[in-house]
């Protein structure tokens, strides 16, 4: 793929200070970014995975920039936005949108569906008139699957799936190109998860919308996603085609997350690679590659000694894992 991205991070970083587990007192440096490259681009849905604490949340919003990177860059269409002043990026704002994981917590509980989606409206100068107001809010809540006269009700009135389809409209009432979709069905029964995957799918096509859309289950982004990066400790372990992921992974990391999730098809018998001990502390992370201690395949003096460098083994298909073929 040779189209310019519509939203790119260059070797960003995102460092924390937090309390060193080792003797004495002191803090230590955690790295919930380490080194990352990574670009969406127009129209597509990167998938961004791994398991909790891996740093996939921060990077959503570092790409945002809602939160301040240690080092690196960050692009939107093309334009260096990560020195800009909050003024300047005023701008970027509306066309860059974030979908959260817990949609009651992010939607003020005292006001009405009108007012939250009025509001952003009005931010942004997007309704001349109360009558326009109201007519933007009628249609952002069909195409979301709501109906219009449900935006008198508030928050609570609503189950969790129709929250999650008012945070979208609220996104989408802003008019955005890139939406960071930061977990948007972990809360959500499996039952209505495929839903709201599915309206996220259809509004791309309809809207011609740019995502990157974070889970810890791969197969949540499975039908969504054009490429998948999977990510561990800070760091992207793989990144591919949708089709190379789920067929053929080629980092342990990938293999043991496709294991681990549930197989949606009772036949298939899968080979079983299960992940052993816990994910290492950021704070305190295993020398060589990160994963080592945990990989079935790790090599003594390598893998415990040298940092994999994410490195391309076939088209669009890049691991970081020196025994990947
Ligand atoms: Fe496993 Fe070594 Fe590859 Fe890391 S570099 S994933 S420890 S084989």
């Amino acid at each position: 793929m040779s189209e310019s991205p519509i939203a790119r991070v260059e070797l960003l970083r995102k460092s924390f200070r937090g309390p060193s587990r080792g003797l004495g007192r002191g803090h230590a440096e955690l790295r919930a970014v380490d080194g990352v490259t990574l670009d969406v681009k127009p129209g597509e849905t990167l998938g961004l995975v791994g398991e909790s604490g891996c740093g996939k949340s921060t990077l959503g919003r570092l790409f945002l920039r809602l939160q301040e990177p240690t080092s690196g860059r960050i692009y939107f269409d093309g334009k260096d936005i990560t020195g800009l002043t909050q003024s300047a990026l005023r701008p970027f704002r509306a066309e860059m949108q974030i979908i959260f994981q817990d949609p009651y917590s992010s939607l003020n509980p005292r006001m009405t569906v009108e007012a939250t989606l009025g509001e952003a409206l009005r931010v942004h100068g997007l309704a001349r008139s109360a009558s326009e107001e109201r007519e933007r809010i009628a249609a952002l809540l069909a195409r979301v699957g709501l109906r219009p006269e449900q935006m008198r009700r508030y928050p609570h009135e609503f189950s969790g799936g129709q929250r999650q389809r008012i945070g979208i409209a609220r996104a989408l009432a802003v008019e955005p190109r890139f939406i960071v979709a930061d977990e948007p069905v972990s809360a959500l029964d499996v039952s209505i998860q495929a839903q709201i995957v599915n309206l996220l799918g259809d509004l791309q096509v309809e809207l011609g919308l740019s995502f990157l859309f974070i889970a810890h289950d791969l197969h949540v982004v499975e039908h969504v996603s054009r490429r998948v990066a999977v990510m561990y400790l800070g760091r992207v372990v793989e990144l591919a085609e949708s089709a190379q992921i789920y067929e053929r992974p080629r980092h342990p990391y990938t293999e043991a997350l496709l294991s681990a999730a549930p197989e949606p098809d009772p036949r298939a018998h899968k080979k079983r690679m299960l992940l052993e001990g816990d994910v290492p502390s950021p704070l305190d992370p295993p020398p060589g590659c990160t994963f080592h201690p945990r990989c079935p395949i790790a090599e003594k003096g390598l893998c415990d000694r040298e940092v994999p460098a994410l490195r391309t083994i076939g088209p669009g298909h890049e691991v970081a894992c020196h025994l990947a073929r």
